[in-house]
Order: C-alpha cells, then structure tokens, then sequence
C-alpha cells in the first residue's frame, strides 16, 4: 500500500505533466497505469501547437502558459516553430485572424515583397496574388489567399513525454501499474482508491486524487456516478512515404480551410451504393491539414468524426482513413493524386472533448480533480494545465483563464455550452 500523497491515475502526457509538477512542488506522488506509460492517446497526435484559437481567449492563454513552461524541456521537445498556414478565401482568413488577438499583430500582404520570412510572433495574410510568390508550391491557388500564424509549429510529444517521466522520478515520484477501479467514502469524503493491482483489489488512500485517464474518462465518469457531458471522438493520421519529393519539406503545417467535395461526380457513382461511405460524398467542412514528418508526410483529415464508447486506447482505422486524409489535401497540392494507391502507415486515437470543446479542469468532489477531456489539443496543453492543477490542489487560485474549465460550469443553470472552440477542426 503507497503512503498517503497525491494518486494520479493515468500515465498519458496529462497525468504525467501533473504528478512531475506536484512532486516537485513537495507532494509525495503516485501515478496508477493500466497499460503503459505515454502508449495510449499521448502517442498517436499530431505533436502541433498553435497560439491561435479564434474567439478562444481562455485556450489561447493555456497554451502560451505551456510553451512559457517549456524551457527546461525544450531540448527534449526540440519545437519546431514553422506556424501554421491556413490556406482559403481572404475575407474567411482575415475574419480568424480579427477574432485572434492573443496571436500579435496582423500584417497584410497585397505583395510578397513585404512578407517577412522568418518571424516569430504576430500574423501574415499574403493576399491573393501574394501567395504564390511567397510559396511557390501553392502558385496554382490563384485567387487565394494565405494566412501564416507564426507562434505555431511542432514538437516531439515523446521526447516531452519521456522528459516529464525522467524528472517525475527525479523528483521521488513513481509510476506502477494498476487499474483504478472507483471510489471508496470514510466520513462522508472520498478517501481510498479502488485499485486493481496485479490479480489483486486494494484499497489506497489518498489525500488527493487526480484523474487523467484520457480515453479512459467516460468509463471513469460512469464508474464514479458523475454526469459530465464528454464524448469519444475518433480521428486517424496517415503517414505518407514521400519518394517522390511533392511535399515541400520546408513547408509550415499546410491546413485547407475551405469545405471541399474529396469524390469527383463518377468517383462518387462507384460508392453510391456504400452506406458508410455516404456522408464523405457529400460538401465536407474545412481543416484537411499536413506537414512534412521524416521522409514523408503526416496528414489529417476528420470530416465525419462520429462518437463512440472508447473500448480501448485507440481506435481501429477504417480502411478508407488513410485515401481520405490524402484526398483532403488535393486543392492544396495536386500532385499528391500520385499516391493514391499508396499504403499509408494509418493510426489514431479519441478526441475525448466536451460540447464547447473545453477541457475539465478542476475539482469534482472533495480532493478528487479530472483532468481530460483535452480533445485535440492535449499535447501542446499539458504544461500550463498542470500549473492550474497544482495550483487548485494546494488549495491556491487558479489562473483566470482557468475557471472557465472548471467541471462545476455545468451546474450552473445560466451555463450555455458554446464557442469558437466547438467549431474548431483541428
Ligand atoms: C489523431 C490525433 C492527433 C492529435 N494531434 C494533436 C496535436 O497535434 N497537438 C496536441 O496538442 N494534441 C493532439 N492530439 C490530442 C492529444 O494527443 C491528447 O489530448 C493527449 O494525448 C491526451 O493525453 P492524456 O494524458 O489525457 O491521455 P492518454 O495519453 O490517453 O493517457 C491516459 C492514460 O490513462 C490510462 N488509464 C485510463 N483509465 C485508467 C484506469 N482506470 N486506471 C489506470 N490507468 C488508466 C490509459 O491507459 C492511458 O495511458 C491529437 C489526438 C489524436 C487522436
């Protein structure tokens, strides 16, 4: 039985980021995982950050608070700060870059004269007839334009996960494997961990208890009779092998932020009698993205993300994720047509988010905290979520920006779940 301190359950990038945080800050830690350490969601995303969330103050704040707390891990996270480049209509563009003052400045572009290369804050709208010039792998959109978001890019989320493991360690914390099963009371307050361990049931005490079980939350939420409205999203992502060279190695994260059809009208003929195929026929919502990844490139696109029980870490791809993340990407680059055929490398994992797409954060009974439902953003988050964390579980304020991610909002009657977040693709 572990002496009495703070359990986490869940040794994902979240679970992780917070124990390190807690031990460190004098908390005697415990991390309870029932696979094995950063294997589950941590390890299928994309590995994306952006300080660019339009209409979104609160997740803009969280994660600038998290490449702020990146510094000792940076070595082991080796950023790549290329931003993002979201490609469509001038007026759609401007009209994100105007609801996205936490990204800098706005600078527009009617010529790529005045385009600065390389710049690491603020934002760059090259106007149509600018974009081509700039990038001249996208010279074929004639009458778009581009947007270049700068404080974006990539990281390695296995270096910073396996760093936050390392000084977790370091720091007197433990990771030892085991299932959380449920809650036991004493004198009215949760008190004792329900846990499998080994062939065995135990009961743990704790004096905190800290929930981060990715996908493993709705499970939990039922487990422990709490209503919390969270649903499991799967999203796949395909590597593509590049031996051909048509995606520009040099490129930003190219996203095409228009709807699109992915069939032409007698592709579609061929499907029409496929049922699960019938909603990717249709007019499908922007956010097919890329970047360049090894020798190839990662591409995502999840137009029809539909919710379901999470069974497991992952989910299992359907065969067509691979050709339709590729398909996305044809009206930023059609000479990728060329791999159609191809067979991708197809993984993926589960977008567990809420109906605003906010994550919860925050107590949900006396010493009990959650710590999920960070959809797709919970790589680049882990850092400035483990701040407020600490902070709520040394009984401190938390950051404004913050309360709002509290589970307790839902109990409030006026609390209408909606944002920008919601619409977010990403
Ligand atoms: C395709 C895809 C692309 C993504 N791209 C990005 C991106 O570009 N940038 C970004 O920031 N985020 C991205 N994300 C999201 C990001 O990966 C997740 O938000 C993040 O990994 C969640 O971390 P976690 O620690 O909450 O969950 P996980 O990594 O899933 O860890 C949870 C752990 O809890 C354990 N567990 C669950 N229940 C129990 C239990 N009862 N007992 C013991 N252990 C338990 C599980 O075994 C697991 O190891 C992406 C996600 C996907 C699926």
């Amino acid at each position: 039985m572990p002496e009495e301190g703070v359990l986490v359950v869940g040794a994902g990038i979240l679970g992780l980021s917070a124990a390190h945080f807690l031990a460190q800050r004098g908390f005697p830690v415990l991390v309870l995982e029932r696979e094995a350490p950063l294997l589950c969601t941590s390890d299928k995303s994309t590995e994306c950050y952006r300080v660019f969330w339009p209409g979104e103050e609160a997740l803009a704040s969280l994660v600038a608070r998290s490449l702020e707390l990146l510094g000792p891990f940076a070595e082991a996270a080796r950023p790549r700060p290329r931003g993002y480049l979201y490609l469509g209509e001038a007026e759609g563009l401007l009209s994100l870059a105007q609801q996205a003052p936490h990204a800098g400045p706005l600078r527009v572009h009617p010529k790529a004269a005045t385009y600065p290369r390389v710049a690491e804050e603020g934002m760059d709208l090259l106007l149509p007839g600018s974009l081509g010039e700039a990038f001249p792998y996208l010279a074929h959109l004639k009458g778009k334009a581009g947007l270049h978001v700068r404080k974006a890019g990539w990281l390695s989320a296995h270096g910073l996960g396996m760093a936050l493991l390392e000084a977790l360690r370091a720091a007197g914390g433990r990771v030892v494997a085991g299932e959380f099963l449920g809650l036991e009371r004493e004198g009215g307050r949760p008190r004792y961990a329900r846990v499998r361990w080994g062939e065995e049931e135990a009961l743990w005490p704790f004096a905190a208890l800290v929930l981060a079980p990715g996908p493993g939350l709705p499970a939990l939420l039922s487990a422990l009779d709490l209503t919390l409205p969270v649903a499991a999203e799967p999203h796949f992502k395909a590597w593509f092998p590049d031996p051909l060279g048509l995606f520009p190695r040099e490129a930003p994260l190219l996203i095409w932020n228009e709807p699109q059809e992915i069939f032409a009208p007698e592709e579609k003929t061929l499907f029409q009698g496929e049922a699960t195929l019938a909603p990717l026929l249709s007019l499908l919502p922007p956010g097919a993205h890329a970047r360049p990844e090894g020798e190839g490139f990662l591409a995502l696109y999840n137009p029809w993300p539909q919710a379901e029980a999470p069974g497991a870490c992952g989910p299992t791809p359907p065969p067509w994720a691979g050709e339709v993340a590729l398909r996305g990407l044809f009206p930023i680059l059609p000479g990728l047509r060329r791999y159609l055929g191809a067979r991708p490398r197809v993984d993926g994992g589960y977008y567990v988010r809420t109906p605003e797409n906010l994550p919860l954060l925050g107590p949900v009974a006396e010493g009990v905290y959650l710590l999920g439902a960070f959809s797709g953003y919970g790589v680049m988050a882990a850092l400035g979520a483990r701040e407020a964390l600490a902070r709520m579980v040394a009984g401190e304020d938390p950051p404004s920006w913050a309360r709002g991610f509290r589970p307790s909002r839902y109990q409030d009657p006026g609390y209408r779940p909606q944002g920008a977040a919601a619409r977010a693709q990403l």
